[in-house]
């Protein structure tokens, strides 16, 4: 192509997104290879709007439209650590949002099913998964407080809006499988791992934190 006709240059944000995980993810304790690896693959810029493509990598949650946001690169590194992924896990997510979490996900996983209960970003997520061409996901515009019979059980479930386990994930999960999810009221959440175990459920509790609420039913 002749250089003087050439659409104007791409915007290069690796530099951006190795800062990201060193200044953010590194620093904070995030030791898991397999995570950090997937935090500096995946475009994150891609997820956001155009106007905030350069907020994309800074230390926050960023709008995506609907009153939802994208969450903090910290918080999406922490939960995916938490998980422990080794490659042949099924995993659900609850709240797709812009599918950015997904994709971390979906580089870690055999294949991630995700719900999302607005459908516009239901729609975002499918471009956005599309276009980065993770074929390991399957999305669904749906009240994800149901979880997805359809593909149950689950070796792991993750809930990336906050409030309160719903019971019918602990019954799509595997034996030994784990559900994450930041849990309380209001806009005070903490993380806390429940993991199902021979004896019992074993639950612990992380970082305190703040997500957009878990809400019933498809909007
Ligand atoms: N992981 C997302 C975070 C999006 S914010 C990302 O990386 O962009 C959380 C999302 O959960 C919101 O989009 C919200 O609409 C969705 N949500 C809330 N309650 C839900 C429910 N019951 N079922 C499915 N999605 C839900």
């Amino acid at each position: 192509m002749n250089k003087h006709t050439s659409a104007q240059p791409q915007q290069n944000y690796d530099r951006p997104r190795m800062r990201m995980v060193d200044e953010q993810i590194i620093a904070r304790g995030i030791r898991s290879p397999r995570v950090l690896e997937a935090m500096l693959k995946v475009h994150r810029h891609t997820f956001v709007g155009e106007a905030l493509r350069t907020h994309a990598y800074q230390d926050r949650s960023l709008p995506i439209g609907e009153g939802q946001t994208i969450s903090q690169p910290y918080m999406v590194a922490k939960m995916t650590e938490l998980l422990d992924l080794k490659g042949h896990e099924r995993v659900l997510e609850i709240g797709t949002g812009c599918g950015y979490q997904t994709a971390i996900l979906a580089c870690l996983c055999k294949r991630v099913y995700s719900i999302e209960r607005i459908e516009s970003l239901h729609e975002l997520a499918k471009s956005n998964l599309r276009q980065g061409r993770y074929s390991n996901v399957m999305l669904r515009c749906g009240d994800g407080l149901l979880g997805w019979e359809d593909y149950a059980p689950f070796d792991a479930i993750i809930v990336t809006a906050g409030g309160f386990a719903s019971d019918i994930w602990v019954e799509q999960l595997v034996a030994d499988g784990a559900l994450l999810l930041p849990e309380g009221l209001g806009k005070s959440h903490r993380l806390v791992r429940r993991q199902k175990l021979e004896s019992g459920v074993l639950e612990e509790y992380f970082d305190d934190c703040t997500f957009v609420p878990l809400l019933s039913g498809v909007n």
